[in-house]
């Protein structure tokens, strides 16, 4: 049982997503409503709620993330065009889903 956190329950399979990448700590998958041509999430699999709530023990996890959204550029073949990589933290960041998240945004500007 993973409660209600949303991106938890993609993790263990209990929600389905359109996955493009996983490995042991990191999962990335296509956000449900899109909002550029490609528009991936790209999560730690270990619950953390947000920026805001980040400890020592998560700057690994979030370094994979950043380099999974470098992957999936070259992936994508927006390397060398760019993307946008972001991430909403709080109530005023824009922030529904607590649980710790970058998008990946490419093909439009
Ligand atoms: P936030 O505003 O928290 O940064 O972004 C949350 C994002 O998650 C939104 O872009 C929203 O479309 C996406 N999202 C919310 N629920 C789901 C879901 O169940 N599956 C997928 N694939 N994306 C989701
Ligand atoms: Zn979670």
């Amino acid at each position: 049982m993973t409660g209600g956190c949303v991106f938890c329950r993609i993790v263990a399979r209990e929600n389905p997503a359109d996955i493009v990448y996983e490995d042991e700590d990191v999962l990335a998958f296509t956000d449900i409503y899109p909002k550029a041509p490609v528009h991936v999430l790209i999560i730690p699999k270990r619950h953390i709620e947000s920026l805001a709530t980040l400890t020592p023990a998560d700057t690994l996890v979030v370094g994979h993330c950043l380099q999974v959204a470098r992957g999936l550029g070259e992936r994508t073949g927006y390397a060398a065009r760019g993307y946008r990589v972001s991430c909403n933290c709080g109530p005023e960041g824009g922030q529904v889903v607590y649980h710790l998240h970058f998008h990946f945004m490419a093909g439009r500007r």
